[in-house]
């Protein structure tokens, strides 16, 4: 990837996230220019880390080979239609921002682009990330092996067949973390509610949490396995289980990622 140039458009929170995990990875100093309109945040990018930042988009975006459009949804339009009349080098484009689909991305910047839909989410602001991605048909394989390089610098990444399956990837990974810190949130208040000090429960809590990814990561059996090798007959966390079950946990979460993907859709 020696020769791919980069340019974050903003670079806020998750973009310098990004940005830290490709120097890590040996990007190199000539390779990465960020851009942002806040001083404070620029200042902030090249205090950190070993790249070029500049105020200036369309400046950056024409010695770029890969751009990222890293702004907030609701500036997307307006940052797309300034960049279009400097894209005549058809650089990939790299969109992680929530709800903006190929079609309006497609249309804002013109030139017929390879794009690609990213859903990062939050634990990729600490290197752990999900992304899913979706590259239209203009997109190269070779391309999407640095789209896919570039979204491994904060995480695992996986490519979906369709774009419609983003709102899907956005009710799994994008929204996910939400319901493990509410299910944390409910495992420490009972946990407290059984006389434990709120720091015992929630030290506890969090790291099961932790222990119980990680576990099923390494391992070479599947969480339904796993989840039996824990359960012996009759046992404590047998009881657990039945008492989730009874009361159709797994309706419960169906539920809430529906309802999650349709939001999606609605907003796209
Ligand atoms: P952020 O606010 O931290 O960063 C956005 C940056 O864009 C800001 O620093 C802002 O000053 C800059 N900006 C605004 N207008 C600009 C312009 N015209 N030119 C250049 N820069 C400009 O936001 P974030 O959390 O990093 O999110 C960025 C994108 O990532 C969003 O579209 C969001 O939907 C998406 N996203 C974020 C997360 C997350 O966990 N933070 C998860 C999934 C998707």
């Amino acid at each position: 990837m020696s020769q791919t140039k980069i340019t974050f458009i903003g670079a806020g929170n998750m973009a310098s996230s990004i940005i830290g995990g490709l120097v890590k990875k040996g990007y190199s100093a000539g390779q990465i220019t960020a851009t942002d309109t806040h001083q404070p945040t620029l200042d902030k990018v090249a205090d950190s880390f070993p790249v070029v930042t500049t105020a200036d988009n369309a400046a950056a975006a024409v010695r770029s080979n890969v751009i990222v459009l890293a702004v907030k949804p609701q500036v997307m339009e307006q940052v797309c239609t300034a960049l279009k009349p400097h894209l005549a080098h058809k650089p990939m484009i790299i969109s992680i921002a929530a709800g903006i689909d190929i079609r309006s991305l497609d249309t804002w910047l013109g030139n017929d682009l390879a794009i690609v839909r990213c859903m990062p989410n939050t634990p990729a602001l600490v290197q752990t990330g999900a992304s899913g991605l979706y590259a239209n048909e203009r997109t190269s394989d070779a391309q999407k092996a640095i789209a896919n390089d570039i979204m491994e610098a904060v995480g695992i990444v996986q490519w979906t067949a369709s774009e419609d399956l983003i709102d899907s990837v956005i009710a799994v990974s994008g929204s996910g973390p939400a319901y493990y810190f509410l299910m944390m949130e409910a495992m420490i208040d009972a946990g407290v509610a059984q006389g434990l000090s709120r720091e015992n429960a929630t030290q506890l809590t969090l790291q099961t949490a932790l222990g119980a990814a990680k576990l099923a990561q390494d391992s070479d059996v599947d969480v339904v396995e796993l989840r039996r090798r824990v359960s012996s007959p009759n046992g404590t966390t047998e009881k657990a289980i039945q008492s989730f079950e009874n009361d159709n946990l797994r309706e419960i979460v169906a539920r809430a990622m529906q309802t999650c993907a349709e939001r999606s859709k609605e907003m796209a």
